[in-house]
């Protein structure tokens, strides 16, 4: 098997959907797997959890941040042991969907096997939110179905177990820690 960005994953997801990024092609990054394992793991998560929210939905799911190299991961400030480095986790926003909603559905959902589904929300300069849904699966060993919401404003960050409007995001009126 050759690994470029045309290789099919699943029957509606193909590799540069997860490998494509804007800090990779400035940082002129090779981002593409290179072991077959990492492919392996990413079509797990086409087939498991990719696949079942498109049909859910009946809507395309796009993939904002895919597969990860390690270079990458640390340019963007990705965790260390961030799952985006084996190819066991996407970034996603489901197309005409509100994001929260999307979350919300997906966490509650009773079958969908994920690992962690982190509804994520980063406050922008004007004040307004980028939304993204994290969500991850093993291929091997126990998918967790944790679901926590994380929010990053001006005033910092904050985790919080299930899924919560992007408006309990930290200002700088208020300290980080409740
Ligand atoms: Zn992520």
């Amino acid at each position: 098997m050759k690994i470029t960005p045309s290789l099919s994953l699943s029957p509606n997801f193909a590799l540069r959907e997860f490998t494509r990024s804007e800090t990779a092609k400035k940082h002129q990054l090779y981002n593409l797997p290179r072991d077959v394992s990492e492919i392996a793991n990413l079509k797990a998560l086409c087939d498991a959890v990719l696949e079942p929210i498109r049909a859910l939905f009946g809507r395309p799911v796009i993939i904002t941040s895919g597969f990860r190299c390690v270079t990458l991961n640390r340019l963007i400030g990705g965790a260390p042991t961030s799952q985006h480095l084996y190819g066991e986790a996407a970034d996603i926003i489901v197309a005409g969907l509100k994001t929260e909603y999307a979350a919300r559905t997906l966490a509650a959902h009773p079958d969908l096997p994920f690992d962690q589904l982190i509804y994520e929300a980063r406050e922008r300069a004007d004040g307004s939110f980028a939304k993204w849904v994290h969500i991850s699966h093993k291929r091997q060993g126990e998918n967790r179905r944790e679901a926590l919401t994380i929010l990053i404003g001006k005033g910092g960050k904050r985790v919080l177990t299930g899924i919560h409007p992007a408006d309990t995001a930290p200002n700088s009126a208020e300290s980080t820690e409740a």
